[in-house]
């Protein structure tokens, strides 16, 4: 019998929010795991490392309230998984030894006789102070710096926290976890000797596009984020450090930071644009092109194929189109042979290119590649009479079978794909379009004009007006602007050339004013 393959635990730091902030250790643990057991600090956006076929574990723990597992759940999960002969990766928030109970997991594994070991991360103390534009330590103001826990209540006699030694013991001070109980900590170092005149920041969300930062001394910083309605994640920074946020505060200062930019990707560009606009510090919500599905039933074009010499013309009017009448040709049983009586046309180069993929070569190429430039091509042939199969998307435009009916032929169209739009997605869109969150809306593609609208729902133009109308609206070029305008919305930014980085260009600069 063959021995078991052992597993082993790999406890990962995730860094403190940006994803860019994981290790190429950590990154390549991922690449290769099969279990992910992540928690609530650890971005979601590093799980796109994982292979698909992972299992992916989420642990919670949000602000100690809810927890999704309890401490003991998770070490003997990780136990578990490892003895299964699983490779697994515990993503943990930050530095899995600072302050995230790494510590205890892995004394657990110890004790179990689980192989593991430990992969540090930015700890979002530093990211914190970093991304505020606080150097933690400095020549001039302080040397040294303590990492603390506001998690326990000072007050407590055997609380861990020596605050009469801490209060000046350390130049800088950070505190975790320390939100709640801010009033008695400031409190508590005042007490003990720290001048209450001492700047204070507190940073939530550090690092990320949520990132809000507000400063204080020890006497103002509980009503300033009070006011502020700062919850935690933050921390809070202690010392003189502190004021050099006025010169080197970076993250924040970037032209787009804070503003919220609806993106839809779409295959071609893949995601430059929300590269280029989050380089510039833009909170993006990108939502996907619509997903293509098969329709719910081919009883149309199976009847179709059927009688496919009694056509006169097949037209194929999208990439799709032609993919998916192959994939139902040869769920029939049939192939490409079944096809020698119609004559095919391709509405442009790469739809003629694919059909040459699967063995047919197209008869007719439009001059325009347009369902109108094709149209006209066709009439030029005279249709009266003809036969004409469109297989092509459930909703698509008329403009082609009308055109042809108009002009005498027998036109089917059997829908042989459909356009669905993901609806996880959209909820959000509408929410955020709704509560005022969205500050632009930015659009590459006529397609992505109507992908938005389908997916705002906006069935009739006063609900999208509405919606919209604090919104600013970035169109990449004519065209695009002219499907914004011809759904009643305004165009207010375009660039002068019509490419990705002249579109960032232009909304940097729009915003820059
Ligand atoms: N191991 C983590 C800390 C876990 S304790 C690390 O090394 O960073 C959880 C606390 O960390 C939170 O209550 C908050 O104080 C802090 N924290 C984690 N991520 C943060 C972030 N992105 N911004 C601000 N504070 C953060």
């Amino acid at each position: 019998m063959s021995k078991k393959r052992n597993g082993k635990v790999y406890l990962v730091g995730a860094g403190p929010g940006d994803p860019g902030l994981i290790t190429v250790r950590g990154k390549f643990l991922l690449e290769r795991a099969e279990v992910v057991v992540y928690d609530y600090l650890a971005s979601p956006k590093l799980l796109k490392h994982v292979p698909k076929d992972a299992e992916l574990i989420y642990a919670g723990k949000k602000g100690g309230v809810k927890h999704t597992h309890t401490q003991e759940e998770i070490n003997q999960m990780l136990v578990n998984w490892a003895e299964t002969g699983k490779n697994v990766v515990r993503l943990k928030g930050g530095d899995p030894f600072i302050f995230g109970r790494g510590g205890e997991e892995v004394e657990v594994l110890s004790k179990s006789g689980v192989d593991f070991e430990v992969v540090p991360g930015v700890t979002s103390a530093t990211a914190a102070a970093t991304y505020a534009g606080i150097p933690i330590t400095h020549r001039e103001y302080t040397a040294s710096v303590a990492f603390l826990t506001g998690h326990e209540d000072p007050t407590k006699p055997d609380s861990n926290i020596d605050w009469a030694k801490l209060a000046t013991g350390a130049g800088t001070l950070v505190v975790y976890m320390g939100i709640k109980n801010l009033p008695i900590i400031v409190e508590n170092l005042v007490a003990h000797g720290r001048d209450p005149e001492t700047p204070v920041a507190v940073v939530r969300w550090a690092s990320t596009p949520e990132q809000r930062s507000v400063v204080g001394t020890l006497e103002t910083i509980t009503d300033i984020v009070r006011e502020s309605g700062i919850k935690p994640p933050a921390l809070i920074i202690v010392g003189e450090v502190v004021k050099l946020r006025k010169t080197i505060d970076w993250f924040e200062k970037r032209p787009l930071f804070g503003k919220r930019i609806v993106v839809t990707r779409t295959r071609e560009q893949a995601s430059d644009l929300m590269a280029g606009l989050e380089e510039n510090g833009g909170n993006c919500l990108e939502f996907s092109t619509i997903k293509i599905e098969h329709v719910d039933s081919y009883e149309v074009l199976d009847e179709e194929l059927e009688r496919l010499e009694e056509y006169h013309w097949i037209l194929f009017t999208s990439l799709n189109g032609v993919k998916y009448f192959f994939e139902r040709l040869y769920a029939k049983g049939m192939d490409a042979r079944s096809m020698k009586g119609p004559g095919i046309a391709a509405v442009g180069k790469a739809t003629a290119d694919l059909l040459l993929e699967y063995g047919v070569r197209a008869d007719l190429l439009p001059a325009v590649f347009t369902g109108e430039g094709l149209a006209e091509t066709l009439l030029d042939q005279g249709v009266e009479g003809r036969n004409v199969l469109i297989p092509r998307a459930e909703k698509a435009r008329e403009i082609l079978p009308e055109t042809l009916r108009g002009a005498g032929a027998q036109v089917t169209v059997a829908p042989v794909y459909k356009n669905v739009a993901p609806e996880g997605k959209r909820e959000q869109l509408r929410e955020e379009l709704e509560s005022g969150k969205v500050d632009m809306v930015t659009f590459t593609s006529s397609s992505t004009v109507r992908n938005f609208l389908s997916m705002v729902d906006a069935g009739n133009g006063s609900e999208l007006k509405r919606l919209m109308h604090e919104v600013t609206i970035a169109a990449i070029g004519p065209i695009t602007a002219k499907t914004v305008t011809d759904n009643g919305l305004q165009v207010d930014i375009q660039p002068e050339s019509h490419t990705i980085p002249d579109l960032v260009h232009a909304i940097v600069e729009f915003y820059s004013k």
